[in-house]
Order: C-alpha cells, then sequence, then structure tokens
C-alpha cells in the first residue's frame, strides 16, 4: 500500500466535513471543484487525494455525496465507535471529558486517569477518574485504543508508554513537547499555542513589510 502523506490524511477529513454538510443541506451530488473551493484547494488536488484509495466518482457528472461520504468514513476508520481515554485531569482533560463532540462523532470516553489523589474517585463528565496505576487492566478490560495526553510535559512520555505497553494504539498528545511514539502506538501532536506563535510570526512579517514600503 502507497504510503499517504499526513497532508492528504488532514484534507480527507476537511472533504468528509464539507460532504456531510453537503448531506445534511440535502445536496445529493458534488464536483472535485465544489468539494476544492470549500476546502481551499484546487480541484486537481482533491482528485490526487482521492486517487490514493481508488476511483471515485464518474467523470462528467461528479460525485454521489453520500457514497462519497461513506467511501471517507470508511478509510478514516470512522465507521465505528472508538473507545477514548483522558489521561491528566487537570483543567484541559476536564474540559475535553465534558466537550460534547467527542461523543457525536462516535469517539466514547470510556475512561479517565489522573495521579492527583484529590482527582482520583472524582466522576467527571460521567466518568470515574481512576488512578494511573489502572492503565494496564483498565485499559484492556474498556477496550480503550485511544488517549489524549492531557499531563504536564515532563509526564508525557512515560504516560505515553504506559498507555501503549497497555494496548493504546493512537495518543493525541496536547503536552506541548516531542514524545518518542512507543512501539505500536502512533502520536498525533495537537498544539493551539504553537498556532499562536506561527500567527504571531506572520502578522510580524507582514506589518514589517507595510512598514518598508
Ligand atoms: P493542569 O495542571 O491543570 O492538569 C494536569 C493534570 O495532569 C493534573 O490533574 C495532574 O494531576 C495530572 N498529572 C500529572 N502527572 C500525571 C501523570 N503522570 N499521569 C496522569 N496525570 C498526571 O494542566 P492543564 O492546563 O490541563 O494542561 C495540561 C497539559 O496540556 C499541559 O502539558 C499543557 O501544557 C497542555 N496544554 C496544551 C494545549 C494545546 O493546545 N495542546 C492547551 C492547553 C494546555
Amino acid at each position: 500500500m502507497a504510503s499517504i502523506p499526513t497532508a492528504t490524511v488532514s484534507r480527507l477529513v476537511s472533504y468528509l466535513r464539507i460532504l456531510s454538510q453537503l448531506d445534511e443541506a440535502e445536496v445529493t451530488k458534488t464536483s472535485s471543484e465544489h468539494l476544492a473551493a470549500e476546502a481551499h484547494v484546487s480541484a486537481f488536488q482533491v482528485r490526487k487525494d482521492l486517487a490514493y484509495f481508488g476511483k471515485f466518482g464518474t467523470r462528467g457528472t461528479g460525485y454521489t455525496v453520500q457514497s462519497l461520504r461513506d467511501e471517507l468514513k470508511q478509510i478514516l476508520g470512522l465507521t465505528r465507535p472508538w473507545n477514548v481515554a483522558i489521561v491528566g485531569m487537570g483543567r484541559l482533560g476536564e474540559a475535553l471529558a465534558v466537550y460534547p463532540n467527542l461523543a457525536r462523532y462516535d469517539f466514547r470516553l470510556a475512561s479517565a486517569f489522573d495521579v492527583d489523589p484529590a482527582k482520583v474517585g472524582r466522576e467527571i463528565g460521567g466518568i470515574r477518574v481512576r488512578h494511573v496505576d489502572d492503565i494496564p487492566t483498565a485499559v484492556g478490560d474498556l477496550e480503550i485504543e485511544i488517549a489524549l495526553l492531557t499531563v504536564p510535559t515532563d509526564a508525557a512520555q512515560a504516560a505515553a508508554d504506559a498507555l501503549a505497553a497497555a494496548g493504546v494504539a493512537g495518543i493525541l498528545n496536547f503536552a506541548p513537547t516531542v514524545i518518542d511514539a512507543p512501539p505500536g502506538a502512533h502520536v498525533e501532536p495537537v498544539d493551539f499555542l504553537a498556532g499562536l506563535k506561527r500567527l504571531s510570526f506572520y502578522i510580524q512579517r507582514s506589518k514589517t513589510k507595510e512598514a518598508t514600503t
């Protein structure tokens, strides 16, 4: 199987969102040009991204919204629920635990872990917080495959290693540090502060340009 560029996977997620919105609006047909315009890419890019996975749509008539949406769900592994755990039930962990859209997209909060005795045993978002020492048994018992890692930076690698050793296959790492993907696990970083810093770079550059012209 050809290796799929990360940017393609990100765009597939955007195409799926656009197709779901079209379906909600009861639109039945679409085209690579329309998907491209909505996703802010070229129609060539849309066709190239989809071509990694086979042939979709018909030349001249475009795509059937529901079938392309279903194909993308299949490709992205979104045709079944995923059991998710949150590790680190501080400010961010708690906010994620009560975020309603997790369940809407079939990411089911199955457990939460912390080390703080004041948090262990508490119920947050309908879930009882367990001690991280329970990770090895709870992950298997609750069939947890994905973890949201919201621990302090210095605890991130060890927590990721413990999760992967217990059988977690995907870790969404919110801690602002690069962690080595433990064997058998895929790690995806999320960092809104990095986004702010990129914005600051672009704004500063455009302001400097304005000042010198
Ligand atoms: P917080 O201090 O409120 O919460 C951290 C929680 O982790 C606490 O409940 C603490 O008891 C727990 N913890 C500590 N060590 C642990 C371990 N080994 N195992 C399990 N739990 C452990 O912090 P916060 O504001 O919620 O931030 C959490 C993390 O997310 C930090 O690394 C922060 O930098 C990061 N963060 C990322 C983003 C982003 O966009 N990616 C945004 C905000 C915060």
